[in-house]
């Protein structure tokens, strides 16, 4: 049984505690045999476990765990990185605890995740300004500026006029859901793209990996964000630094998380064989 494979059993809708086993080959244990082997595995491969479980968004208590394990990780790990080691005492939990955080948020992305929107700063709604004819004795929208009740009086009756309004209207890039998708927009996820150039050269079509995603199918949280957070705890790491020794420490977490992922996957594999 894989990982992938255990996230049906938390969810109310399929899940099938009974004892009862479905008839279908790889659900050949019971709901407690179940529980057992991922008692087993989150023994075992701890963070890996935790990772997955918070990524798949089974529970938020494993997110937060996957964090602090990663960040103990780091503890462990950051005296390779002088900028790193030489933080002062106080203030490197704090530091590594963000890179950890940003990193598992990276890990956290995929083509299916779903991440605030920027256009509405998730509230669903943007303000648009809107012109709309009216004549003197026309309604009124709410909403309307004040600018009309100046003309109102100077008008004669029945002119049409044009007012400008400044309306709340639904986000045109998340349709008021306040997320967006963080599937690559060139590729729409599917990680394959048409190459310009080279279709242009052959003359029929030509798929490549999509370049702006590099065939992952989804944008990946800009390193840059986790340079910015840590830039608002300490003024010690240069951006010269940070892509000569932080960034790659960064993006081993987020590789770390990875490894932890298949070792989890590969224990549970084990025990439910
Ligand atoms: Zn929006
Ligand atoms: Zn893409």
């Amino acid at each position: 049984m894989s990982l992938e494979a255990t996230v049906k059993y938390h969810f109310p809708k399929t899940a099938s505690f009974t004892g009862m086993p479905p008839a279908t080959k790889s659900d050949a244990l019971t709901g407690t045999d179940q529980m057992a082997a991922m008692g087993m595995v989150q023994s075992i491969a701890p963070l890996g476990f935790c990772a997955f479980m918070g990524k798949v968004g089974v529970s938020k208590n494993d997110a937060a765990r996957a964090v602090s394990l990663l960040t103990e990780f780091a503890m462990q790990t950051c005296d390779r990185v002088a900028a790193l080691r030489k933080l002062e005492t106080d203030i490197k939990p704090a530091v590594l605890q963000t890179l950890a955080t940003y990193a598992y948020m990276d890990y956290c992305q995929s083509a299916s995740s779903k991440k605030p929107c920027k256009c509405c700063s998730a509230t669903g709604f943007i303000d648009a300004e809107v012109f709309t004819m009216k004549s003197r004795f026309g309604t009124q929208r709410p909403g309307a500026v004040t600018e009309i009740k100046r003309l109102d009086e100077s008008l004669p009756e029945n002119t049409s006029y044009q007012v400008r309004d400044t309306e709340r209207v639904l986000c045109p890039d998340c349709k008021g859901k306040c997320v967006v998708s963080s599937a690559c927009r060139d590729c729409k996820g599917r990680g394959r793209a048409v190459m310009e150039a080279e279709s242009k050269r052959q003359g029929v079509p030509v798929m490549g990996d999509c370049k702006r995603c590099g065939g992952r199918g989804f944008e990946r949280i800009p390193a840059i964000e986790a340079f910015r957070a840590i830039s608002a705890i300490t003024d010690s790491i240069s951006l010269a630094t940070w892509d000569r020794s932080g960034k790659p420490f960064y993006d081993q977490l987020i590789g770390k998380l990875e490894i932890e992922e298949s070792w989890a996957n590969a224990a549970l594999n084990k025990v439910t064989a």
